[in-house]
């Protein structure tokens, strides 16, 4: 019978959660969710000058933001010394790990010495077999001491197949600080087997860890989890991706108005394929998520392309949604202190009139709050086309129509201008072109009746008259 599968997500909290990590814990929790298993969360936060409490706080809310939480109690690594002591006294006592004093001076020294530093690779052994003294009063480290019969290593990975390390690829890796605290390769297996993980997802930057786990988990006598390396994850020209390329921050792009699920949608296609499909919901991915999906290639993070995803969710989303996540947006103060004099259906209606055009929620409170200010000035070569002898006499009278246009709502509003436009014979972007640049000061916008319904009669003529005064026509 197969195992049941438990997976875990294990940031250091020593930096905000980004793109790379979030991918990370979504093909996990992904996985998870797939084989109807447990996904953990573990705080690897034994580097003490490193870690630091606010960016536990910051992953989690990246993770929460998006809707992935630990399934079971959340594990720190700060909190499990005993249980990494435990371990580390069977090792030492079954002689797999040794007690080692050299700085990294002393070994450079002798490796100098040799005259052949050519050929060492890492540590020379020389704590190797030193007899214990259970009186020592020097600080050490702790060593794990490569099985002398190793040739090589095999390490079986989901995604990448059958990688080998030789044997002259490792050394005696240090597995235990001075300062008693252990090394990250060490805790992981410590933590992977009390969790009894299944399958271990990571970056491929940890590949070159693996062997090394393998090994502790061999000595230790655990069984040795299935692993999966994620490709990296790369900007457009190649190269690493960093801030140049757009926020690498989570938390950023959720201040600047991306929906959490766009941005998982555009994240699980970093690396992850099902055919040619592109948006999913989350259910679909946990329907579809298999590791076979996951290609052997970089992934390309191309901002382009989220904006596009993220326009379509923003289309696809009601009114009452986007106006909730706006409130979570950078600009949530200013967009309600601009929409004072405005009700919540005004609201709802203006975001509705925008969330066509925009490809994130910045932008569409941007988009609201230009409409709410009355144009300073106007599009000279929109005024120079559209602001004509013929569309001013028309222009005059829709202005007169809408002064008394009772009730000043979309059916109605409608109905007159476009009545007015075939009683005159003219097209209607004759005189729909020029409201346009009286409403916003030129001639790109949504629909002109909601504009003017959403509006209100009042400020609407006000800025058709406006524009007569100050064009004088
Ligand atoms: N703490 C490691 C990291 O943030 C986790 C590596 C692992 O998943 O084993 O990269």
């Amino acid at each position: 019978m197969s195992q049941k599968v438990r997976v875990r997500f294990a940031p250091s909290p020593t930096g905000n959660m980004h793109i790379g990590g979030l991918r990370t814990a979504l093909f996990n929790w992904l996985f998870a969710r797939h084989a109807s298993g447990t996904f953990l969360i573990r705080i690897e936060d034994t580097d003490k000058e490193r870690s630091e409490e606010k960016y536990v706080q910051a992953l989690l809310d990246a993770l929460a933001w998006v809707g992935i939480e630990s399934d079971e109690k959340i594990i720190f690594q700060s909190q499990r010394q005993d249980a990494y002591h435990a371990v580390l006294n069977k090792l030492v006592t079954e002689k797999k790990a040794y007690r080692c004093f050299c700085t990294a001076e002393d070994l450079e020294k002798r490796i100098r010495a040799t005259g052949n530093t050519e050929e060492h690779y890492g540590y020379d052994g020389f704590c190797r077999d030193l007899p214990i003294n259970h009186d020592e009063q020097r600080f050490f480290g702790v060593r794990f001491r490569i099985p002398s019969e190793l040739a090589s290593i095999e390490v079986t990975d989901l995604i990448r197949g059958t990688v080998i390390f030789e044997r002259n690829q490792l050394d005696d890796f240090i597995i235990f600080r001075s300062d008693g605290t252990p090394m990250y390769n060490f805790a992981v297996v410590v933590d992977d087997h009390y969790s009894a993980i299944t399958h271990i997802i990571r970056g491929e930057e940890h590949l070159s860890n693996t062997p090394k786990q393998i090994l502790l988990y061999q000595a230790c006598g655990f069984s040795v989890p299935h692993f999966a390396h994620i490709p990296m994850i790369l900007a457009p020209d190649g190269s690493k991706l960093s801030k140049r390329h757009g926020a690498t921050d989570v938390l950023a792009y959720k201040k600047q108005g991306y929906l959490p699920d766009a941005l998982i949608n555009y994240i699980v296609r970093l690396g992850w394929s099902n055919g040619d499909q592109e948006i999913f919901t989350k259910n679909q991915m946990i329907a579809q998520f298999t590791l076979e999906g996951v290609g052997k290639k970089a992934a390309i993070f191309d901002v382009q392309k989220l904006d596009w995803m993220n326009g379509v969710y923003i289309r696809e989303k009601n009114a009452e949604h986007l106006y909730d996540l706006i409130q979570q947006t950078e600009m949530a103060t200013i967009f309600m202190l601009q929409s004072s004099g405005y009700t919540k259906q005004q609201l709802l209606d203006a975001i509705r009139l925008y969330q066509p055009r925009v490809k994130n929620l910045v932008e569409l409170v941007h988009e609201i709050m230009k409409l709410w200010q009355e144009p300073t000035e106007y599009n000279q070569e929109d005024v120079k086309k559209w602001i004509t002898p013929e569309s001013a006499v028309l222009f005059t009278k829709a202005c007169q129509l809408l002064e008394g246009c009772e009730p000043f709502d979309l059916s109605t509003v409608t109905l007159i201008l476009k009545s007015l436009c075939e009683q005159e014979s003219v097209k209607f972007p004759t005189l729909a072109q020029p409201i346009r640049i009286a409403l916003t000061g030129g001639t790109t916008s949504p629909g002109v009746f909601e504009m003017l319904v959403l509006l209100g009669k009042e400020k609407s003529v006000m800025r058709l008259k406006a524009l007569q005064v100050q064009i004088n026509f």
